[in-house]
């Protein structure tokens, strides 16, 4: 299939996940996230040769919550270089995202497994944060989202950051643990209170599309990072962007993706594509339902792999 079929194929898509009635449920440990209308889909296609296409409720705002997780390794990496990796290892975890099991474990010793398990990317966002205030860290985030996009219509939804401070218990066990295995380099508190709020970024799957392009590594939009770290990036994607559900996705979808419990994944064709898809219901792994079948079914007929 050529990209000029690419719009009549997006359309077909979208007729045929809501035909499928197959929703998922919404992520419900934050409360903000959990009375969604689970009936909705959007996809969008921003290709290498500068074209966008879309369909469905691609104009829908959406959480994108772990998505933030590329951005926030990429700034860390830009700060500290490999040094991240003395904090935070590279190694998929064949657990579910806000597990905190294997941090006691003797190998771990409080160093996450990955920078996109919620520990891990914990560690990057306290890592984005040192020396200085909640307030700039977040505003650095949000200005490298918007300049990835070419769209400074990007914000921060302060609701569904409050709803997760008042009800993350998880993510304070996992800090609070980060912390006593000397981790953290901030108030626990602090830390987390700026990756709650770069999680409750809202992005459209247009915009997303849009930010996401710099990470196919081809001449279109800003060049935020070298093709070194693009590749780097795109490999954990591939291992660990969809949690214990990675190896599924690479085994079916065959592209890097990261996902969300907002229901949003952004996936990447080296050299052609940025995909971002959008259906909050989630399956079993916490990865969106619509999403992840719609990706397999595009893919497929796109012939789309890296394999
Ligand atoms: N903010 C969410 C959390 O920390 C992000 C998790 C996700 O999207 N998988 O639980």
């Amino acid at each position: 299939m050529a990209i000029s079929d690419l719009q009549e194929r997006l359309t077909d898509l979208d007729a045929f996940q809501r035909a499928t009635g197959d929703w998922g449920i919404p992520a419900n440990y934050i409360p903000e996230l959990a009375s969604i209308d689970t009936e909705q889909f959007a996809i969008t296609v921003a290709t290498a040769d500068g074209q966008i296409f879309s369909a469905g409720d691609a104009d829908t705002r959406f959480s994108v919550q772990s998505i933030t997780k590329i951005f926030t390794l990429a700034i860390a990496l830009g700060r500290v270089g490999d040094q991240l990796w003395n904090r935070v290892g590279r190694e998929p975890s064949g657990r579910a995202f806000n597990s905190i099991v294997q941090l006691e474990q003797e190998r771990e010793q409080g160093r996450p497994r990955n920078p996109f398990i919620n520990a891990g990317a914990i560690v990057t966002t306290d890592e984005i944060l040192s020396g200085r205030a909640p307030r700039d860290a977040l505003a650095e985030i949000v200005q490298f989202v918007r300049t990835a996009a070419e769209d400074d219509d990007i914000h921060i939804n302060n609701i569904v950051a409050a709803s997760e401070i008042e009800h993350g218990h998880r993510n304070f066990a996992l800090a609070h643990f980060l912390a006593s295995c000397n981790n953290l380099k901030n108030p626990p508190e602090m830390t987390l209170g700026t990756y709650f709020h770069h999680c409750a970024i809202e992005m459209t799957t247009q915009q997303l599309a849009m930010a996401g392009r710099f990470l196919m590594d081809a001449n279109c939009g800003p060049r935020l990072l070298s093709t070194a770290r693009i590749r780097r990036l795109n490999a954990l994607m591939l291992t660990c962007g969809h949690y214990d559900g990675s190896g599924d996705f690479a085994y079916r979808v065959g592209i890097p993706g990261k996902s969300g419990v907002g229901g949003g994944i952004l996936a990447i064709v080296p050299g052609q594509a940025s995909i971002a898809v959008w259906s909050p219901g989630l399956n079993r792994y916490g990865n969106s339902q619509q999403g992840t079948e719609a990706l397999a079914r595009l893919a497929s007929q796109m012939n789309w792999s890296i394999f």
